[in-house]
């Protein structure tokens, strides 16, 4: 959890650390749990069904995170419980990293980084990258994050195309109603999408091998997106050309059958982590907190 939320919890609420409580949860849930109103999540923790059931006076769930896969929004929804999430403010951070792992994936520029610092240009020039410039660009998902990812990949004059459940109304970027098609289709595919039953491991092995030995895959949404075992054979195999993953299925596990491999850039779940985001994400934490307890409309209602 992000020090100045804590800290800005703190200064408005009583405010429990459950996961300094985990050991002694019952006893925790015991004493506690019939004055607790408010849940404050993560991507990492949020409230399923358990936790929902064990606070009989819970109001609000509020999430510092848009993704909403670690809430159970049905029985939310069943109970009256209000849910909110923090969009937009960190649209702009998840879309700068996506395009900056396609560059780095591209251009090598992990590995040429290394070169440099290992003293081994001195031995020769370093080999020949791709370009990014121009590329054809599939996105999985155009919401606010996929359509951030759109706007500057098209300044880098690459062809957009995408797909979600439905055709966008507002955009001529090419629509695939289909993801396999879409991945044969594009050379460098975005995954943006949320995660749902429906988009668990949306990227299997037919849209991986669809994509291709030359074809460069990003996820900046969630790991459960990736079918993991897949993407690690497809990269040690040659059937994908390489990869940009900022999330993981088991995070922070990581498969270390990819520590090796060069066509690969990994950062650890960093997509919204810049100081200006992290602040403006507990701020609107805090606010729809504010907003519910004065009965006030929710800045970013999801329930
Ligand atoms: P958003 O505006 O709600 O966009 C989500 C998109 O997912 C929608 O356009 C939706 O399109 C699409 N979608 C939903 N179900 C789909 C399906 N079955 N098949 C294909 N597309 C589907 O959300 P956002 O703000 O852009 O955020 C997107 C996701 O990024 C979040 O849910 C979160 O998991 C992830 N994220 C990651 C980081 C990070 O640090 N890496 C940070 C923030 C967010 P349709 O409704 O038309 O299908």
């Amino acid at each position: 959890m992000s020090e100045y939320l804590e800290n800005q919890l703190e200064n408005r609420f009583n405010l429990f650390k459950l996961w300094n409580h985990s050991s002694p949860k019952p006893d925790f849930l015991k004493t506690h749990s019939s004055s607790i109103k408010a849940v404050v999540g993560n991507t990492k923790i949020g409230a399923d069904a358990n936790m929902i059931d064990s606070l009989p006076n819970l109001e609000i769930v509020a999430s510092y995170s848009v993704g909403l896969d670690k809430i159970d929004l049905g029985k939310c929804k069943e109970k009256g419980i209000k849910v909110t999430n923090t969009p937009d403010v960190l649209t702009d951070d998840v879309a700068d990293l996506g395009i900056g792992l396609a560059l780095a994936v591209s251009r090598k520029m992990c590995v040429c980084d290394r070169f440099v610092r290992s003293g081994n240009w001195i031995n020769g020039d370093f080999a020949l990258a791709s370009k990014f410039s121009g590329k054809s660009v599939g996105i999985v998902g155009l919401g606010r994050i996929g359509s951030a990812l759109a706007k500057r990949a098209e300044a880098f004059n690459c062809s957009i195309s995408y797909h979600s459940r439905s055709k966008k109304p507002n955009t001529n970027y090419k629509y695939y109603s289909n993801i396999v098609d879409l991945a044969a289709d594009c050379q460098i595919l975005f995954v943006a999408c949320a995660l749902t039953e429906e988009t668990h491991h949306i990227i299997n092995r037919k849209v991986i091998d669809a994509l291709g030995p030359k074809g460069i895959l990003i996820n900046i949404g969630r790991g459960a997106h990736v079918d993991e075992p897949e993407l690690v054979s497809a990269l040690l195999e040659g059937r994908l050309g390489g990869a940009g993953l900022d999330v993981y299925e088991n995070e922070p596990n990581v498969p270390e059958q990819l520590f090796s491999l060069e066509n690969i850039v990994l950062v650890p779940h960093v997509g919204s982590d810049t100081e200006e985001t992290s602040k403006a994400m507990a701020d609107l934490v805090i606010s729809n907190l504010e907003a519910h307890f004065k009965c006030k409309p929710l800045l970013t209602p999801v329930l």
